[in-house]
């Protein structure tokens, strides 16, 4: 498989390529020359395969001759070595839980699959690579805990000191090792702003191999597929389900579209955003016009120019009228969301994160108007990372999962630097 620049003024590359530079050249996203069709009688004997098996069916064709089937299998294995349960929460709306990873949210399997991948291309090289990624919470935790041990790959990782919540900061501090956590004196955007510059300094890249690990690298995209397929295999309904996928930079609700085209049944796909609704826009409207990021409950999808929607196009061919046949989106405000997890957890006794309130609530006034239609949320994240929020609205202390309770007896390690990339540069050169 090949793959070309969005922005068509780059070469093709293979997967080893994208994986490695993230973006193109000419600052496009990558994107496949063509979507596989999954092999015939796939879909129809789904129950026959198991986990690995699927992912390799599924990953294949994109990875192509970049490594050997073996190395696919392993990291494949280790990608998926949790469960990925359909859960019932009402008669038509389900619950898919993508939170059972190492760092309780969806993010482990793009990160697990990108660093392992990466570790691999790399394995050759003496000079180790350095990612350096800018976190508003969950991003950094699943790439830190993704890369934690890969030989050949450091990680660096800026988060806001003190907007992260408790169980955030655990996850980004703790893990030592080849992993670096610099608590940034100011926002998240000042984090971004920060690696973004220190990309393009001539001096740091005199230094190190800097690559990003955000959702536009290919090898965090395409995996995120995979649990789509898990809950066809446990999906019982007659009719293919809608989907409800809480978006952001809608890199995951960009996956299972693409897993639509290369033959996964759905019936229809919800966008559900938070107050950032420039998607929500466009489908009404049929202008896309970004916007600067309005804080919310759901801070994971606080993304005021979403990178992935550009994919989304792509695969519809840019036609406004296949898209908008297709997909359906919903805007739900703080309030609607602290509402959502109070009455579903009261009537229906579960407990959903803020982000997962927002696909709930969404597929839920679809579903009014399509009575006939049965469908599932991607729950992305555990309520334990959200415990503020969750407890205003239901007055519950979300209880912590025994997998992280060690996280609270390990020994935090970071270091404070103010907002200005000039100290990024400062301490990287340093520390050289
Ligand atoms: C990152 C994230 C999202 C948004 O996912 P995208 O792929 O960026 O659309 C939604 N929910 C949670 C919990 C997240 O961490």
């Amino acid at each position: 498989m090949k793959y070309y620049s969005l922005n068509k003024q780059s070469p093709v590359v293979d997967f080893a390529q994208a994986t490695i530079q993230g973006q193109a050249p000419d600052k496009g996203l990558y994107f496949p020359e063509t979507i596989p069709t999954l092999p015939k009688g796939f879909i129809d004997n789904i129950h026959q395969y198991n986990k690995i098996e699927i992912g390799i069916t599924v990953m294949l064709p994109y990875i192509g001759n970049s490594m050997p089937l073996q190395q696919l299998e392993k990291i494949i294995e280790e990608t998926i070595n949790f469960p990925f349960p359909l859960i019932s929460i009402t008669p038509s709306i389900h619950a898919l839980e993508l939170f059972h990873g190492p760092t309780l949210a969806f993010k482990d399997v793009g990160a697990r699959f990108m660093s392992r991948s990466l570790g691999y291309f790399n394995r050759n090289n003496s000079k180790p690579v350095t990612v350096l990624v800018a976190t508003s919470g969950d991003t950094g935790g699943a790439v830190a805990n993704g890369f934690l041990g890969v030989q050949g790959v450091e990680v660096i990782i800026l988060f806001p000191k003190n907007k992260v919540s408790k169980v955030q900061e655990l996850q980004l501090t703790t893990q030592g090792n080849n992993i670096t956590a610099l608590e940034i004196e100011g926002n998240f955007d000042d984090c971004q702003a920060m690696v973004k510059d220190a990309f393009i300094d001539k001096d740091l890249q005199q230094h190190y191999t800097l690559t990003s690990a955000n959702s536009i690298n290919v090898a965090r995209w395409l995996p995120q597929q995979l649990y789509y397929f898990y809950a066809y295999q446990q999906w019982q309904q007659q009719l293919p389900p809608v989907i409800s996928v809480p978006s952001g930079n809608f890199g995951n609700i960009c996956a299972a579209i693409l897993a639509h085209e290369s033959g996964l049944p759905v019936q229809h796909f919800i966008a559900a955003c938070n107050s950032n609704k420039v998607v929500t826009d466009y489908l009404s409207n049929g202008v896309y016009q970004p916007q600067k990021a309005i804080p919310t409950f759901s801070n994971a999808m606080d993304v005021g120019n979403p990178s992935n929607f550009i994919r989304i196009l792509e695969i519809f061919h840019q036609s406004f009228q296949t898209l908008k046949n297709k997909i359906s989106s919903y805007s739900i405000n703080d309030d609607t969301t602290l509402q959502t997890i109070q009455e579903v957890y009261q009537q229906h006794h579960y407990l959903l994160d803020p982000h997962a309130a927002v696909a709930f609530a969404a597929i839920n006034q679809y579903l009014q108007q399509h009575p006939n239609l049965k469908g599932y949320i991607a729950a992305t994240a555990h309520p334990v990372k959200f415990p503020d929020v969750v407890k205003k609205a239901t007055q519950i202390e979300v209880p912590i999962p025994e997998s992280i309770q060690d996280l609270f007896s390990k020994p935090q390690n970071s270091t404070v630097l103010p907002a200005h990339f000039s100290a990024l540069k400062e301490f990287l050169l340093n520390r050289k």
